[in-house]
């Protein structure tokens, strides 16, 4: 009798890095700066919204690619951040997540032997997205520390069998929020090549220091070959909503929604409609939220400078790369597991986000989406263990 067994796709990738630390942090009772979710409280009106459409009955399925109010919201702030118009009738698909989009959006666009060109170091769902629409990946490196690229190895990485560039500004895991010249040159390769750009701006609004988000979608000639990816998770403080939207072309929308359909249906009918009451937050939303995570990753940065790290300065999203070579561990995951035992911290091992997982070997991500309180009590512990 045949074998019972996963298939190949399933069997190609291992679990989640990232969650598996999440696990060991809850069994050795650790502070958990690995995965990046907020430990305060999402906004009490965003709650309120919530709560009033579950009371009105918005409580079956909704239209598959969004309600029509969220739709229009997230079209009316672009417009007002960006001054790009979109049409959230044809143009926008309501996900469960980035984490849906971006798959629904590979399934949508890649076919089997079709190449995806990935940045690394690169968040961890990118490769089995990439294994699970058929894609090819082939790895183009952010070299610390400034997490450039080499011009060069971009364009080498280009042919007639790239169909997608995937693209995260502001970065995970490395801060790097990309250059309008740099945005430039990818648009320049995607053009010439027939790629699309799958652009991941789920930290939009966290860019430090003068830096600026720039939307590929808003770079000329790049408004039919782009597909960009965001959510509520981090913008609201809500990584368990589970709410997310792509933005694309008509034609390129038309393939994501069926997929989309046939993924998930939809995504929660009631969260949509607190979601449009949040994508009309005025503006002092947006900078306090800016301001209270300028303050932690300066607070965070210190910490890990006196416990000894060598930091790489984000500037954008909510994470700080550091080289640990001071533990003095040959391996990174070892490096993270006696951290979270014994300093009771956890963190990410720096491999999780290289495809040559030498180039992690030293390094582990922090995350600072916590509470002063919570990124104070992480400093104690570390200072206790590296006094
Ligand atoms: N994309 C990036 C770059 C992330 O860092 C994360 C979460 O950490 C996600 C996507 C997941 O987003 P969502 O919760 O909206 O699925």
């Amino acid at each position: 009798m045949r074998e019972i067994i996963v298939s190949q796709k399933a069997a190609s990738f291992t679990e989640s890095v990232i969650r598996e630390m999440t696990r060991l942090a809850i069994r050795h009772d650790a502070i958990n700066l690995a995965q990046g979710f907020p430990d305060f409280a999402a906004p009490q009106e965003l709650k309120d919204a919530a709560k009033r459409a579950i009371d009105a009955d918005i409580n079956q399925y909704a239209v598959t690619w969004g309600t029509k109010s969220f739709r229009d919201a997230i079209a009316a702030k672009f417009e007002a951040t960006y001054g790009t118009s979109v049409d959230p009738e044809t143009q926008i698909c309501v996900t469960c997540g980035s984490t849906e989009a971006m798959m629904a959006a590979q399934l949508a666009i890649v076919d089997p032997g079709d190449e995806a060109i990935v940045f690394e170091p690169f968040y961890e769902n990118y490769g089995p997205d990439a294994i699970l629409s058929g894609a090819t990946p082939r790895f183009v490196t952010l070299h610390e520390p400034d997490w450039s690229f080499d011009e060069a190895e971009l364009r080498a990485a280009f042919n007639s069998r790239t169909r997608a560039i995937i693209l995260n500004t502001p970065n995970n895991p490395t801060g790097k929020v990309f250059t309008r010249a740099e945005l430039e040159v990818i648009a320049e390769l995607c053009q010439r090549w027939g790629v699309v750009a799958i652009t991941d701006e789920i930290y939009e609004f966290m860019t430090y220091e003068g830096t600026q988000h720039i939307p590929m979608l808003t770079l000329p000639g790049m408004e039919d070959r782009t597909i960009l990816i965001n959510a509520m998770s981090k913008t609201y403080s809500v990584t368990g909503w589970r709410i997310g939207w792509t933005v694309s072309s008509p034609t390129l929308t038309g393939g994501i929604r069926k997929v989309h359909d046939f993924l998930t249906v939809g995504a929660a009918a009631p969260l949509q409609e607190a979601g449009a009451v949040a994508l009309q937050f005025p503006d002092t939303y947006y900078r306090k939220l800016h301001d209270e995570y300028v303050e932690r990753r300066d607070l965070m940065l210190g910490i890990l400078e006196r416990a000894g790290f060598k930091t790489y300065k984000p500037y954008g999203a909510y994470y700080i790369m550091t080289d640990c070579s001071h533990l003095g561990f040959d391996d990174d995951v070892e490096a993270a597991r006696w951290l979270t035992a014994e300093a009771g911290v956890a963190s990410v091992p720096g491999s999780s986000f290289y495809r040559d997982a030498d180039l992690g070997r030293n390094k582990l991500r922090f995350s600072f989406c916590k509470k002063l309180e919570t990124l104070n009590a992480a400093g104690d512990r570390l200072a206790k263990m590296f006094r």
